[in-house]
């Protein structure tokens, strides 16, 4: 069975509480939809191209699903309904209480309307690379071979968030990582807290 990575973003307050607690909440409801077999710890990112708005939350999350991907999509998109996400402002990086994204399926390429993977900004984001490389360094990007390690670093070494202060901040969080309030199930808190020091 595939092991899709997802990432979770937030930065406004929602129906589940802050953003941590949506991030929780998203944890719990992607635990529904296979198996979640690591997460990452949070992260604490500047925002990236709308920079007036508040600082984000973001981790990732590994899950092993029998879900084709655009069934994973809608199920993603419902979860960020569920949770207080609101499309209908239409602002490309703008605020929101939940976004959740397909950063890699296994080892599909895959670009269709209104699904391209992977993501096709997750060689550029920092504020997902350090999260995915937390649980899933040596994974390789399908297109290029490099491994999230290998992107991560080319990242930090290259990249715009470079002149941002603290672009990307490592939280420690005792909810999250005592399972988010059992927010990812039995097998959510087994996650990446071993790479963790
Ligand atoms: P946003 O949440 O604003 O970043 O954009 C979500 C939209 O991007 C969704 O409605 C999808 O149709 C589209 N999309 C394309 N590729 C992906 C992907 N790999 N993961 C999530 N959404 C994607």
């Amino acid at each position: 069975m595939p092991i899709a990575y997802v990432g979770l973003g937030a930065n406004l307050p929602g129906p589940a509480g802050p953003p941590e607690a949506a991030l929780a909440a998203a944890l719990k409801s992607l635990a529904k939809l296979g198996r979640l077999v690591a997460r990452s710890s949070l992260y604490s990112t500047a925002p990236v191209g709308l920079t007036e708005q508040p600082r984000f939350l973001n981790a990732v999350a590994a899950l092993e699903t029998e879900l084709a991907p655009r069934a994973l999509l809608e199920a993603l998109l419902g979860i960020e309904r569920g949770l207080g996400r609101d499309r209908s402002t239409g602002q490309e990086n703008g605020p929101r209480t939940l976004d959740l994204d397909i950063l890699l399926y296994g080892d599909l390429v895959l670009r269709e309307d209104g699904l391209t993977i992977p993501h096709p900004r997750l060689a550029e984001r920092a504020f997902v690379l350090a999260p995915l490389r937390e649980i899933a360094p040596q994974v390789r990007d399908p297109r290029t071979g490099a491994t999230v390690g290998e992107l991560y670093e080319r990242v930090s070494r290259e990249g715009a968030s470079k002149d941002v202060p603290d672009a990307v901040v490592h939280v420690e969080s005792e909810g999250w990582r005592a399972g988010a309030g059992n927010a990812g199930g039995g097998d959510a808190g087994a996650g990446s807290d071993r790479d963790h020091g």
